[in-house]
């Protein structure tokens, strides 16, 4: 039985070599299953049909019933089409055809009754639809007996060359169950899962996801495919943490000694939030463990996760490690670099930076520090990753703004250390609790879930471009009251040679708005030199400049409390969680700050939305919610190196959230039960995570 499913595509009647190498290429389908996992990618209810008057490409797929009135051809050669001309007796609309002119031609005449499916385009003012489905009447009217919902399939521009349509796909599918006459697909759960949980067979699912028999069947196949998807994943996870725990032992830290306390007595510029305290409380509860750590921080922009990072690295170094802290950007290891080296001022710990700008003999001098053990804090960028980055005692790694690193990347800073040290990554890109589960499953979470007192939320509002000199009335207005601002434009794409234009022309013309001597303007892009950079930024920081004009380098973690404005021009162009970074750059002092998103009058319903949602709320976890429903989680930075996204073929991480927490429930009463799944009602899962581990290099040892 298994062979059923494994056999190749080419068995299946009218699938020749032709269109059995499209399927390969376009859809990765080889075997019978591989088709039967190709789901619809979504339902239309074929028992209605449209009056011709009221259909508008607004009506997406539309369903009409007609007679052909005319076939004509328009363009000569290549450029040739087909145009029929279609009525329902009360109106008329046009059919496009662009390829298959012959056949066409041959196969349609006037007079005929036709149902014609299709999208709804506009072209030349006119509606029409463009290479329609087309049935007889009778045709169509022996489908409607399979219950009205028909699924639609992702088709290809190659795959609609090679005559694979929606409908083509559809008809494969139903050989494949003709051909399986009596026989039922095997179940690929345990059973008592299946039955426990009231979950439909995996062959009903399968019939039912493709022929729905009810809008109901659907929903339980529907429900048992995700669930099965996202369960293995939860389990595979769960599994890989297991392991890992008992495997690698971790570094035992076993005292807060004189640094950590010396610091938290004589150093500690402010009292620790209450949210500080409990995650440095979870961070301690694990390098204490004689486990090793692998710990998530989420804490949105401003909360503090700096002071929470030093204060684990001192641990580390009271119990006689090194520790290590990679940034994303040169900007930022600086940045982290000054801000802890001051707050360590007057005490005895060694902190060096090392970037890909650290000078020769510099770098040397740090190598060998950190080589010999001398060097106890090394704050860098992935110039850390170099092989010859050595640790004389590595104990714990913070990584921050984790999402910007690859997986592969975290690996090396693992293999620095021959037991691999205390993994902390920390983000401010706050991921919803469901996807958190997902990507970073065999993480333990913590999350700082409180600003520093004080913190006046950032007023935000929406202006269009046109308002643009009132808003610089208030620019001037903060800089007479001592404070700075911040004005953005976008970059995209670092590559793009139109931004770069847009950010020197702003310039220009703000030069013109904000002169000298009364003003001092400064700007940094992606560009310029890091030192020319690093100058701008350090003479924004000490207050010499009001406004610094910038592109999105300042996006991530740069800090000067006395910026109290942030302008981003055409905010249209950054996604939520970009203008949610930038406008954490203000609000971090103890002024009323201001974000002022200006934008074309143009505007798509997307980019109305995001206005809407930043002017609305501060909150990050509510616009990554937000973020991830309007993009989709294939599209959030993170998910992309993850794989798992893009490897699900029915769940969705933004919309199945609570599948997704039934998935993870389940698999660990799996595991609690049975932790190597040895057990015989296991068998299934055991073989098919086998299959898993050897198909996917195995980087859950790592994240
Ligand atoms: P993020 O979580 O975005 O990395 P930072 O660590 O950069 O935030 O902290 C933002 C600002 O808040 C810094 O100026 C930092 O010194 C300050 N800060 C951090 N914790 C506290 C606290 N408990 N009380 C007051 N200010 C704090
Ligand atoms: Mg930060």
């Amino acid at each position: 039985m298994p062979d059923f499913l494994e056999k190749e595509i080419t068995y299946l009647p009218g699938v020749g070599p032709k269109k059995a190498d499209v399927l390969k290429k376009e859809l990765n389908v080889s075997s019978y299953g591989d088709l039967l996992y190709c789901f619809p990618y979504r339902y239309i209810d074929r028992s209605k049909f449209y009056r011709i008057r009221d259909v508008s490409p607004a009506s997406m797929y539309v369903q009409i019933r007609g007679i052909i009135l005319k076939v004509n051809t328009q363009g000569e050669g290549r450029k040739q089409r087909v145009v029929i001309l279609f009525s329902d007796g009360e109106s008329t609309i046009e059919l496009l055809f662009f390829k298959g002119v012959k056949y066409i031609l041959e196969k349609y005449k006037p007079g005929h009754e036709y149902v014609v499916f299709g999208k709804v385009s506009e072209f030349n003012g006119q509606y029409n639809l463009v290479h329609p489905d087309m049935e007889t009447i009778n045709e169509a009217m022996s489908k409607q007996a399979l219950g009205g919902v028909q699924g639609m399939y992702n088709t290809s521009e190659k795959m609609k060359n090679a005559f694979l349509t929606s409908r083509v796909l559809q008809k494969f599918i139903s050989e494949i169950f003709n051909s399986l006459g009596e026989v039922r697909i095997p179940e690929s759960l345990p059973s008592y899962i299946v039955e426990q949980h009231h979950m439909m067979s995996r062959h009903d699912a399968l019939k039912n996801v493709h022929f729905p028999q009810t809008p109901d069947a659907l929903r339980l196949a529907q429900f048992r495919l995700k669930f099965e998807e996202l369960f293995v994943i939860q389990l595979n996870m769960l599994r890989q943490r297991n392991y890992r725990r008992l495997r690698f032992v971790g570094f035992k830290f076993t005292k807060i000694g004189d640094t950590f306390n010396s610091f938290y007595k004589h150093n500690l510029p402010f009292e620790l939030t209450n949210a500080q305290k409990k995650v440095i409380k979870e961070i301690y509860g694990d390098l204490s463990s004689g486990k090793q750590m692998n710990r998530l921080l989420q804490g949105d922009v401003g909360s503090g996760k700096t002071m929470v990072a030093l204060m684990s690295m001192l641990m580390a170094l009271d119990n006689g490690f090194q520790a290590s802290m990679m940034a994303p950007t040169e900007i930022l290891a600086q940045q982290h670099f000054s801000s802890i080296s001051q707050m360590l001022g007057g005490m005895d710990v060694r902190v060096a930076l090392l970037t890909g700008s650290s000078k020769k003999k510099e770098r040397e001098a740090i190598l060998q520090g950190v080589r010999d053990g001398s060097v106890q804090i090394l704050i860098g960028t992935h110039a850390l990753l170099e092989d010859d980055v050595v640790f004389s005692r590595l104990g714990l790694v913070v990584i921050d703004e984790q999402h910007r690193f690859g997986v592969a990347q975290r690996a090396k800073l693992w293999g620095k250390s021959e037991q691999p040290p205390h993994v902390l990554v920390m983000t401010a890109t706050p991921i919803p609790r469901t996807l958190a589960m997902t990507l970073y499953g065999d993480l333990d979470v913590s999350v700082i879930d409180e600003l520093p007192p004080g913190r006046k939320p950032v007023q935000t509002i929406h202006r269009l471009d046109n308002a643009r000199g009132m808003l610089y009335d208030f620019i001037k207005k903060q800089i007479a009251l001592g404070r700075q601002a911040y004005i953005v434009y976008p970059m995209i794409q670092e590559s793009e040679r139109s931004d770069y234009a847009n950010i020197e022309a702003g310039y220009e013309s703000l030069q013109q708005v904000f002169p000298e001597p009364q003003y001092h303007l400064g700007m940094v892009h992606g560009k310029m030199k890091p030192e020319e950079k690093d100058a701008q930024m350090r003479q924004f920081a000490a207050g010499e400049l009001n406004i610094l004009v910038a592109t999105t380098v300042i996006e991530v973690g740069v800090n000067v409390p006395n910026a109290s404005v942030m302008l981003i021009e055409s905010a249209e162009r950054f996604g939520l969680s970009q203008l949610h970074q930038l406008r954490g750059r203000v609000g971090r002092g103890a002024d009323q700050s201001y974000c002022m998103l200006v934008t074309s009058p143009k505007l798509s319903s997307e980019g109305r939305q995001r206005m809407e949602v930043m002017t609305r709320t501060n909150n990050g976890f509510e616009i990554s919610e937000v973020d991830l429903k309007m993009r989709g989680p294939g599209d959030l930075e993170g998910t992309q190196q993850s794989g798992v996204a893009i490897s699900l073929k029915i769940a969705n991480l933004a919309t199945d959230g609570q599948i997704i927490q039934f998935a993870r429930e389940v698999a660990e009463t799996v595991l609690d039960e049975d932790p190597d799944l040895l057990e015989e009602k296991n068998i299934l899962l055991n073989q098919r995570l086998d299959r898993m581990a050897r198909e996917t290099k195995n980087w859950g040892v790592i994240s």
